[in-house]
């Protein structure tokens, strides 16, 4: 496979040494379609914001002007995926279209029986509901909103076993999505092995700010949990990204396709779920994904109640035909995951040159910004983060999102707020959609919203939902 230019420009970023010719990269795509969006006056945003009760999930997308609030589903499609649309076939059962993604799924990631759903989270409410009973300790890498939902709601509990350093917003840890090996031994000497029903393995952990796990970390933790019979069930959203940086990183992998070593992460698993929506470049679509053939019949018993026919899940033909190619596209050159990883350390670049504090290394997805730093004069319970994102929104109609505090939710049993150690604010990079260019007035914005940062007010609750309350939740600035 080949590896250009791009990818040694990168490599040099990641080591973070100088290299002594360095030359510009571009994207590795050129635009055919393109959609205008809007500019807001400063004014037109003051009342938005506030209209929105402050959460920039409540914004309406024609108010924003760089949407950096997720890259989720907000991949630009290739021109291949788009013909791929016309050929899918609708099918109610049996669709040649599934048949393509079934391929693409064992081809790419190596796992025999496909379980195509809506989405990830209908994908980790099937694998929850059939490994998980009442009572059973769920460990993982730290939590991800949908996926520890889905835990709880099958009577399961998580149990956070990542390193330590995934805490620490500056550590420079090359693999802080890591498992803690001894953390994980406690909970099975705690539980009992017959109580720990699998081990939720993210790849490049979402909410430590987009880190990876190594391969030495993931094949330690697969030979461990062999040896009580416990699998591994990989949250492999995002193990493209997950595998760049076992490239860039760990000895010995240097000279291997991303393909090749995100093909190895899989084998250290007995199964996954997936979010289509990130790595995959596709905007609806997920699947789990499993060896075990009596997992997978579980599963699809369910799946035709909660999603749909086991030949389509909860996607269309031509979605799953999209996915499919999209799948293929993202390992066909190590170029695709090299530009969009080393657009996020562009943007991480700059906001470091800044002096904005960040989240340490650079992720793969997005650039987290340490809320507690920049909101210094704000305590834990007026919400940083959360007033942080607000503050970026008025100053240039950039959106980003919280991740702390309100993200966290309240511990079912006390009824307290959990109380992360992060409180983020993050800037996450749709694939395929900003230039260079977008980075830059999004870093300068930030720089100056970070400079008048004690004129933030914090904020409080004025609706708080039960569950997953960051998506809908709404507040107003503490008066005084
Ligand atoms: C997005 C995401 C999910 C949930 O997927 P949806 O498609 O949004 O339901 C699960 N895990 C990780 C790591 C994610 O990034």
């Amino acid at each position: 496979m080949r590896r250009g230019a791009l990818v040694r420009g990168c490599r040099a970023r990641c080591d973070g040494e100088d290299a002594v010719e360095r030359r510009s990269w571009a994207e590795p795509y050129r635009v055919k379609v393109v959609e205008p969006i809007r500019m807001t006056t400063r004014a037109e945003r003051e009342e938005r914001i506030a209209e929105a009760g402050y959460n920039t999930f409540l914004l309406r997308s024609e108010d924003v002007y760089i949407d950096l609030l997720t890259d989720s589903g907000t991949a630009a499609m290739s021109d291949q995926q788009w013909a791929a649309m016309m050929v899918g076939d609708e099918a109610y059962a049996g669709s040649r279209s599934y048949y393509r993604l079934e391929e693409a799924v064992r081809l790419v990631y190596g796992y025999e029986e496909l379980v195509p759903t809506h989405q990830g989270r209908g994908a980790e409410h099937l694998l929850s509901q059939v490994l998980i009973s009442p009572g059973d300790v769920v460990p993982g890498n730290m939590y991800f909103t949908t996926t520890r939902f889905h835990q709880e709601y099958a009577g399961g509990r998580f149990v956070d076993v990542i390193i330590d350093e995934a805490h620490d917003p500056e550590s420079l840890h090359p693999f802080k999505g890591n498992i803690d090996l001894d953390k994980l031994q406690a909970v099975i000497d705690t539980h009992g092995a017959d109580r720990v029903p699998y081990v939720s393995f993210e790849t490049n952990v979402n909410m430590a700010g987009g880190q990876p796990a190594s391969m030495a970390n993931i094949k330690a933790v697969h030979e461990r949990c062999r040896h009580y019979g416990i699998p591994v069930m990989l949250d492999a959203t995002r193990a493209l990204e997950n595998a760049w940086f076992i490239q860039q990183r760990e000895g010995g992998y240097a000279d291997r396709s991303v393909a090749e070593i995100l093909r190895e992460v899989c084998d250290h698993s007995e199964g996954a779920t997936v979010s289509s929506k990130k790595d995959n470049l596709v905007n609806i679509g997920g699947f789990l994904a499993v060896r075990d053939p009596e997992i997978a019949r579980r599963a699809r018993t369910l799946l035709v109640a909660f999603e749909g026919l086991q030949t389509y899940g909860g996607m269309a033909g031509r979605d799953m035909e999209a996915l499919a190619r999209g799948i293929h596209e993202m390992v066909e050159t190590d170029d695709h995951v090299g530009a969009r990883v080393g657009q996020v350390e562009y943007l991480g670049d700059l906001l470091v040159k800044a002096g904005v504090p960040i989240v340490r290394p650079v992720g793969g997805h997005g650039v987290f910004l340490d809320a507690r730093r920049i909101c210094s004069h704000l305590a834990h319970e007026h919400l940083p983060a959360q007033a942080l994102a607000a503050a970026i929104y008025r100053d240039s109609g950039v959106r980003g999102m919280e991740r702390g505090i309100v993200s966290a939710g309240r511990d079912p049993q006390t009824g307290e707020h959990h109380t992360p150690k992060l409180e983020l604010v993050r800037l996450t990079l749709p694939r395929r959609v900003y230039t260079q260019a977008h980075m830059d007035v999004t870093a300068e914005s930030i720089a100056h919203v970070t400079d008048e940062a004690e004129q933030i007010p914090g904020l409080e609750f004025t609706y708080e939902p039960g569950e997953l309350r960051f998506f809908q939740a709404r507040f107003q600035p503490l008066s005084g």
